[in-house]
């Protein structure tokens, strides 16, 4: 296979083929994001796609998911992706779930009618970035959205019946707006509705404006105890049912993993023997992105 740089996917994706179709993201601005900061945004060629689909034709017959690499392939035509989802039906017949990352602006560009036939096409889960529910935090790392956006794009998603796994980012308010990140966060979360909540937690990069305003003070990143308030305060005020949560990246602290409403108390517990000293957190230098 032949990509264009590092690839990054999430990490229920390690199984699947993964086809790069965009280079970078389109937006490429949000101040914590390192992920694509050395790449600029282009749609690679239709016969870069092509031969990237008849090399996992050949080799990858046993795989049965495909995640569309790199930050938003949902940005690209409908017409485009529609001719992308036929390809892959074609020359991949046992894959049976296609996933990419979707951010808001692009999920809304998408009428539900347009979702929903890159749905019966095989679209079966969009991995959207929320990072945050509370707008000043939003507005100050540039994600250029607002909560009533995000939620409006995740009404569409949930319209179309397509799958929508949502990141959330512990810490990314500072200490400063700690709690209520977290607060608005679980608010805005509730109002997706999403099927799943994957919350990562902070850890700035040198290569971001960010990672530069936490080196020079001007960012006060919350500790793990602050880390852990914020997990609890998400776990207590997340009213959206049945999810899936997951804290189980290896960013964070304290792994969990379980369904709401079903497992909060038992959530809930393990946060509180973190906070008590009880439960062993994950050490500084174990923690990744
Ligand atoms: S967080 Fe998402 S939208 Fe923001 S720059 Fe990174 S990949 Fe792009």
């Amino acid at each position: 296979m032949n990509y264009d740089g590092d690839i990054i996917r999430p990490p229920s994706e390690a199984n699947s083929i993964i086809l790069q179709v965009t280079v970078g993201c389109s937006h490429n601005r949000c101040t914590f994001c390192g992920a694509y900061k050395e790449k600029k945004f282009r749609i690679r060629s239709q016969e870069e796609v092509l031969d990237n689909i008849a090399f996992a034709a050949r080799y990858c017959g046993k795989q049965k998911r495909v995640f569309l690499a790199d930050g938003d392939v949902l940005i690209l035509s409908q017409k485009r992706l529609v001719a992308l989802f036929e390809l892959i039906r074609e020359n991949l017949p046992q894959v049976n779930r296609i996933a990419l990352y979707g951010n808001a602006k692009a999920i809304r560009a998408k009428t539900v009618d347009e979702l929903k036939e890159l749905k019966r096409l095989g679209l079966h889960r969009i991995y959207m970035g929320l990072e945050s529910g509370a707008n000043e935090v939003l507005a100050a790392v540039k994600k250029d959205e607002t909560d009533k956006s995000m939620a409006l794009a995740a009404c569409r998603a949930k319209k179309a019946g397509v799958f929508l796994s949502v990141t959330v980012l512990l810490g990314l308010g500072g200490v400063q707006n700690s709690l209520h990140h977290a607060r608005e966060t679980a608010r805005v979360l509730s109002l997706m509705e999403p099927k799943q909540i994957a919350a990562l937690c902070l850890m700035p990069l040198s290569n971001t404006d960010l990672g530069r305003q936490y080196q020079e003070g001007t960012f006060e990143l919350p500790d793990s105890t602050g880390i852990l308030l914020e997990l609890q305060e998400l776990l207590l005020n997340i009213t959206c049912y049945p999810v899936q949560f997951m804290a189980n990246h290896a960013s964070n602290y304290l792994p969990l993993s379980g369904r709401l409403p079903r497992d909060r108390e038992a959530m809930l517990n393990s946060v509180k023997m973190a906070l008590l000293g009880n439960q062993p957190l994950v050490p500084e230098r174990f923690r990744a992105l």
